[in-house]
């Protein structure tokens, strides 16, 4: 390890290349005179909206599910008539067109900001549209990845999630960003990509194009014009690791053969055909509410059948473990709307929601009791955001109704883990959801990048609530998962076995080293390792406490 500065690896790999510093915005002109003809101007404006729409559509035909989701979010807010109207507002104030484009979007990205959660974080969507309209507007390209044609690294304060969503994985080695969290777009698409990335990296938009970068995607390193020595360095550790990995196939064990289940998250069709063809051993967490985040109106039960049976299909006989609709906070769904809430992370999400509107968790749940018969797939239902024994046994009961075996619940409010014992003596099964379980313990808002170090899943505290809930799984006689983001770090997954997981769940390019580190320990040694991790003060301690009992063949890999 170097001691080159560093930011937050979050997807795995590591590579050299030149950088391609994504194209910033262009200003509008200062004290830009006002339009001559505010209507005819704002026909012209609209015009341009309505190109950039097209090229983003354009975009979208060419990119996979996830991506198109995006793009065509992105296209929608281009035609959003509410924003041309304040556009015309502004002409008619007696501003410039690029100014009264920016002075729109302004107050429009203000108002997202105050509703929070899934529409704050559309505001940079919102940015990309306006960036594209004033760049056109001034007769200027679109800013954002320029066009390149050599492998290299995108370096950007932050990616727009549709400049993301529509890189080419074949020319682009790594991805810089020195703003974004571990659960950022440009993360979660990164990993998805299996491009290997880096956020929150200090300096990034300061590295002038064309330097060579060395980017290490697990440690969060980047190093500026790598040595020749460093570079054979990184690029033997690819390939150690390439070699390392290729030899671990097959169901997840320690080395002294206990069994620990390696599963894929998925958010749609798309990623269930493409996981399953990989080697997992079915899905730990289909999250519904990605497949729907742009509905205005409810999926019917037809709709929904066809889905999950799509879904289903591919894993054959598999397990595919199926989360009803996460709806709220951070992930609205239009047609599950109950309106403004001051905190909505910790409002009528999840299971609260669908208490209130039980009709929509009927439908869902008979849709998925429809596909499990018409498919041999092992079908599991869980729930999301559940705090208590009662609201555990509700769900389980009416999962059980729609003849759907086998039902359980997220472990991912703190309430919840501390009774897991009471919340699992309800259902068949737990799975710790780490992003928000870590959210919540540490009061840590996962959607601000800046409060990363109180996220991080290595806080001692988090592992300790943890501990606590796969104790009281036990207790209960029930199985405990993991299928947050803290199941796909190698190091954690050996301290989560040594706490008593039976399955990991992660994005599946993040398997083969999670299978490669199991297979290297045996179940003391995990048990070992969990011991140090809850003794120690801070995430660095823990992670540093874990390093120097880990075998080195698998840090050398990190
Ligand atoms: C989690 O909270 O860890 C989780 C897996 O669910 P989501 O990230 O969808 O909230
Ligand atoms: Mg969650």
């Amino acid at each position: 390890m170097s001691d080159a500065p560093r930011g937050i690896g979050v997807s795995p790999g590591a590579a050299v290349g030149p950088v391609i510093q994504v194209r910033p915005p262009v200003r509008p002109p200062e004290n830009e005179p006002a339009a001559a003809d505010p209507a005819a101007e704002h026909v012209r404006i609209k015009e341009v909206f309505e190109s950039v729409a097209v090229t983003l559509e354009e975009r979208a035909a060419q990119a996979d599910e996830t991506a198109q989701q995006i793009l065509t979010a992105t296209a929608l807010i281009a035609r959003d008539k509410g924003l041309h109207k304040a556009v015309a507002k502004e002409l008619a104030a007696g501003k410039g067109p690029t100014t009264a484009v920016t002075d729109a979007v302004g107050t429009y990205a203000a108002q997202f900001e105050a509703l929070g959660g899934y529409f704050a974080e559309r505001v940079t969507d919102l940015k990309d549209v306006r960036n594209r309209v004033v760049a056109r507007l001034l007769g200027q390209e679109d800013p954002g990845v320029p066009d390149f044609h050599v492998p290299s690294v995108i370096v950007a304060r932050d990616l727009a999630p549709a400049e993301t969503a529509t890189l080419d994985p074949t020319l682009v080695r790594a991805i810089v960003t020195e703003h974004g969290g571990r659960t950022s777009h440009t993360a979660i698409l990164a990993a998805q990509m299996g491009i290997p990335a880096v956020v929150q990296y200090p300096g990034a938009r300061a590295i002038p194009p064309g330097t060579i970068v060395a980017v290490d995607g697990d440690s969060g390193e980047v190093t500026i014009d790598p040595s020749p020595e460093y570079q054979k360095q990184l690029v033997g550790k690819r390939e150690r690791r390439r070699a390392a990995l290729a030899g671990s196939a097959g169901p997840g064990k320690t080395r002294d053969g206990h069994p620990v289940a390696l599963l894929a998250n998925i958010g749609g069709v798309d990623d269930a055909v493409s996981a399953a063809a990989q080697d997992v051993e079915g899905v730990g967490l289909f999250r519904t509410e990605f497949v729907f985040l742009s509905r205005d109106s409810a999926p019917t039960l037809a709709e929904q059948t066809q889905i999950y049976t799509d879904v289903f299909e591919p894993f054959g006989s598999r397990r595919v473990t199926v989360r009803t609709l996460d709806a709220g906070a951070d992930k609205p769904l239009a047609f599950a709307d109950l309106g403004p809430e001051e905190n909505p992370a910790l409002g009528k999400r999840g299971l609260r929601l669908q208490a209130l509107r039980p009709e929509l968790l009927d439908t869902q749940l008979a849709a998925l009791g429809a596909a499990a018969r018409a498919t041999a797939a092992e079908v599991k239902v869980m729930a999301p955001m559940v705090a208590t024994p009662e609201e555990a046994a509700w769900f389980a009961r009416r999962v059980r109704e729609h003849g759907l075996p086998s039902v359980g619940v997220m472990i991912e409010v703190p309430g919840a883990a501390i009774l897991s014992r009471h919340v699992l003596a309800e259902v068949d099964f737990g799975s710790l959801g780490t992003n928000d379980l870590a959210q919540y313990t540490m009061a840590a808002d996962r959607m601000e990048g800046q409060l990363s170090d109180l996220l991080d899943p290595w806080q001692p505290a988090v592992l300790q609530v943890i501990g606590h809930a796969c104790d009281g799984a036990k207790l209960a006689g029930k199985p405990m998962g993991v299928c947050g983001e803290a199941g796909g770090d190698p190091l954690l997954a050996l301290v989560l076995t040594g706490l008593g997981v039976a399955s990991l769940s992660m994005a599946p390019s993040k398997v083969a080293i999670v299978r490669y580190a199991l297979s290297l320990h045996t179940l003391a040694e995990c048990h070992g390792m969990a011991t140090a991790a809850l003794a120690q003060r801070s995430a660095q301690d823990a992670h540093d406490a874990v390093c120097a009992l880990a075998d080195p063949s698998l840090v050398e890999l990190l």
